[in-house]
């Protein structure tokens, strides 16, 4: 499969890749990779890295891998690495038969760590984390020597070899690169190569008691595969010597690393380690909660891939870290709903209307378009009769000025329909609430045409109440009020910033009878109100629950026009 968007968009990872495909740089090859961790699910800032490295890969007609990146099994479980898959390919990605594990590589990676011992690269240390945090220096300070650092390189194998064997104590020995205690560059001061883990790996289960840190399984896993381009987030930057420098020592097949600016969202994390906290102490309801930034999430909320790939494609690919306004990211989302979405009739909040003198038994079909951007999609049929819900919120009794809806004795067109007129209101006697209201049609409205030139100042959308369907509808809103959560520097843990009115649910709403057996997962525009999606989880067949993917109001324009 190929993507429907692929990077056509100028980007300078992309310019790097033209200048060494013209200079016939890695044989004019191109082949990127994937490189999630297990140890969460996947998120929009991911789906940019996985736009650009397929994009780059499809564009250029070459490969690109999915590989997990578990080193670490104290983190990880396979329910992870099935739904990182699921997602890639819900994307629209694929990674045909390039499916990697950086676990498969521990026996070569093993061996490269004896080779650097071996050439006097490496060496076992006996500090504890902390003493080697305090040897370590600071940015002002240069480090010192660990006392273990002179060590012979027989005592080091026979040390590494006992290592492995699981003759230590988990926190007694580290492998160490041997580099520069005094460099500028606080990664190239001896940094940790390998550490005792006596924990069980979802794939090598206890066959392994050390395991590699990040820098050095990911360069290798990169120079095994023989990729060209190892594109990889900023905060890296600072990584990139050390990439090179295991890479040079070890003489073996060395891509080149580029790093570009993560995605940050506004009003949501997107971090593993802060969306871990959230599902597991429960603040969303899983993974999936159509609240959070997850792929699993947005498209349990009503995302497309093609809104993704869209948004991805609109931010670009930058050197320089910035927050991306949620406000674009719906922005792409209602462009794409707005042609491929079917229109339909539901009322969130019902208010029951009898129009007194339209016939007690009558009902007419009557005629709706079900997409204005698209009449492909052609027309439905949408039942009328006497007994009508209307949205509470669009009649008032004592209607403030700039209010045009309905009121008593105003008259305003129903959808499709005819003109109403308001000639009576019903209240509950205890609470004054208004429960029903009567109206009178005007017969030769139908079609909601005035046949006199007579206007109306609203259209409001409505269904026959013997005829819709009961539904629930669940209103979301950002997860977070601030706009960097994430952002602790006031000292503020970011849950505390959590939206209490993140989630509204309710539960009597009423949708026209053509969406009767809605399949789970499609998506529809609720006139007027937004676009809603049916639950995939909770739907069933007795009950249809709808997820509000976004309302239709756009402010990415007016955001736009300030940042100008
Ligand atoms: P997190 O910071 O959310 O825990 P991570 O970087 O630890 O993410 P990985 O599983 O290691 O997560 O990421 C896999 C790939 O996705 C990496 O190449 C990483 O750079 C990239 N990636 C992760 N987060 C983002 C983001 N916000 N924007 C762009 N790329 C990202
Ligand atoms: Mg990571």
């Amino acid at each position: 499969m190929t993507p429907s968007v692929s990077f056509q968009t100028s980007n300078f990872i992309r310019d790097i890749v033209l200048e060494d495909l013209k200079a016939k740089k890695y044989d004019s090859r191109v082949h990127t990779r994937f490189p999630p961790e297990p140890n969460g699910y996947l998120h929009i800032g991911h789906a940019k890295s996985i736009c650009l490295n397929f994009g780059l890969a499809a564009e250029f007609g070459g490969l690109c891998n999915l590989r997990f990146d578990d080193t670490n099994p104290t983190k990880e479980e396979i329910e992870y690495v099935e739904s990182i898959k699921e997602d890639v390919r819900w994307l629209g990605f694929d990674w045909g038969d390039r499916l990697f594990y950086a676990s498969d590589y521990f026996e070569q990676m093993y061996q490269y760590a004896v080779q650097l011992i071996k050439d006097g690269k490496a060496y076992v240390c006996d500090l504890s984390a902390d003493e080697i945090r305090e040897y370590r220096g600071t940015l002002t300070e240069p480090g010192k020597d660990s006392p273990y650092r002179t060590r012979s390189i027989e005592e080091n194998l026979d040390l590494f070899y006992r290592m492995r064997k699981g003759e230590f104590e988990e926190g007694s020995r580290v492998l160490r690169a041997k580099i520069d205690m005094a460099s500028g560059n606080l990664n190239m001061r001896d940094p940790v190569i390998y550490r005792i883990l006596k924990a069980e790996h979802h794939r090598t289960g206890n066959k392994w008691c050390i395991y590699p840190i990040y820098d050095f399984a990911h360069c290798i896993s990169d120079s095994i595969e023989g990729i060209t381009h190892s594109i990889c987030t900023l905060e890296f930057e600072d990584h990139r010597p050390l990439y090179d420098w295991f890479l040079n020592e070890l003489n073996v097949y060395h891509p080149q690393q580029i790093e570009f600016a993560r995605l940050n969202l506004s009003h949501t994390v997107l971090s593993k380690r802060r969306l871990v906290e959230l599902v597991e102490q429960r603040y969303v309801t899983g993974w999936d909660d159509p609240r959070i930034p997850t792929l699993s999430g947005l498209r349990r909320r009503g995302y497309t891939p093609e809104t993704i790939q869209n948004f991805c494609e609109r931010i670009g690919v930058a050197k320089r870290n910035s927050m991306v306004d949620m406000a674009l990211l719906e922005h792409c989302l209602r462009e794409d709903l707005n042609k491929s979405a079917p229109r339909v009739m539901a009322v969130l909040r019902p208010l029951r209307v009898v129009i007194d003198n339209y016939p007690e038994n009558q009902v007419e079909e009557l005629e709706a378009i079900n997409n204005p951007e698209d009449f492909g999609m052609g027309t439905r049929k949408v039942p009328f009769s006497r007994v009508l819900y209307i949205e509470q919120e669009d009649f008032r009794e004592d209607p403030p000025k700039q209010f045009f809806r309905l009121a008593p004795g105003r008259e305003v067109r129903l959808r499709y329909a005819y003109f109403i007129k308001c000639v009576g209101v019903v209240k509950d006697e205890q609470t004054g609430e208004v429960v029903e209201l009567h109206c009178t049609y005007d017969p030769k409205t139908r079609g909601g045409d005035s046949p006199d030139g007579r206007k109306v100042k609203a259209t409001l959308h409505w269904v026959s109440a013997a005829h819709a369907i009961k539904a629930e509808v669940c209103l979301y809103d950002h997860l977070f009020v601030k706009e960097n959560p994430g952002d602790e520097k006031d000292g503020r843990d970011f849950k505390s910033f959590l939206n209490p009115k993140s989630l509204e649910i309710l539960t009597s709403c009423r949708v026209e009878p053509s969406l009767a057996g809605a399949v789970p997962g499609s998506r529809y525009q609720f006139e007027r109100l937004g676009y809603f999606c049916v639950d995939s989880v909770d739907s069933s067949d007795g009950a249809l629950i709808f997820n509000r993917t976004v309302t239709l109001r756009d402010t990415w324009a007016k955001i736009e026009k300030s940042q100008k």
